[in-house]
């Protein structure tokens, strides 16, 4: 994503009632948050936020969470959400890395990954959101039964994260290479930024759903 700072960007952020400014404190805590027991689920690079605005609105049971790096780009999200407020929406800047420090053990239901970013020195391979290594932090914050969705028109991206689920010892419950002609997987699909753009240029978009317990 092309960056742009934005100055005061960071003080908007915190001055911001959709932005939770210390989210470690909120770990464990998220109903109160919410203020009700629904499910929790989290996109993680949400960047300006239409994927789960859009679910938010279709989802009024479903509390989520978008976390982003960039004050920047957070800042596109936070002003969407002034415009047309969800109560079932909080936002969060921070690192992924960290996601451990924010939710406590089985208090996420489903975690959103969208054209996260690819990395494609090998020496980087760690940082990719759906490397072995973040598997193990989505493990420690997910529900049993909970699930890791995504998707990316990155061949070689795709590949890696089809070998880290197994790696990771996790499974699949889904998987597809082209995302927009499978009639079962695209059914639901919710757009992002992204998947916008990329389809448009004739690019397959590729899906993965990922989960702790082996599939029936
Ligand atoms: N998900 C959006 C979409 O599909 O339109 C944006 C995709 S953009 C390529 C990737 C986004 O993930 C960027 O906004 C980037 O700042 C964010 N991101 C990358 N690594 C991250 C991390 N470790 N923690 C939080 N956000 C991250």
């Amino acid at each position: 994503m092309r960056l742009r700072n934005i100055p005061g960007s960071r003080e908007a952020i915190a001055a911001n009632r959709w932005c939770i400014t210390e989210p470690e404190r909120m770990k464990g805590e998220w109903q109160a948050v919410f203020g009700n027991r629904n499910p929790i689920h989290i996109e993680i690079g949400m960047g300006k936020g239409r994927f789960l605005m859009s679910l938010a609105k279709a989802n009024p049971q479903i509390n989520y969470v978008g976390i982003e790096k960039y004050s920047s780009v957070l800042l596109r999200a936070l002003q969407k959400m002034e415009e047309e407020p969800l109560e079932n929406v909080r936002l969060i800047r921070m690192d992924a890395e960290d996601i451990g420090l924010v939710f406590a053990e089985g208090e996420v239901g489903r975690i959103y990954l969208n054209f996260s970013d690819p990395w494609p020195k090998d020496r980087h391979a760690k940082r990719r959101l759906t490397s072995r290594q973040f598997f193990a932090r989505y493990a420690s914050i997910l529900q049993e039964d909970g699930v890791v969705e995504f998707k990316t028109d990155n061949v070689a991206l795709f590949g890696f994260s089809l070998d880290e689920v197994l790696e990771a010892g996790w499974h699949l419950s889904g998987c597809t290479w082209d995302l927009h002609h499978d009639e079962a997987m695209k059914e639901g699909n919710v757009m992002t930024e992204y998947e916008e753009r990329f389809s448009a240029m004739g690019n397959p978009i590729h899906k993965l759903v990922a989960c702790r317990i082996p599939p029936r």
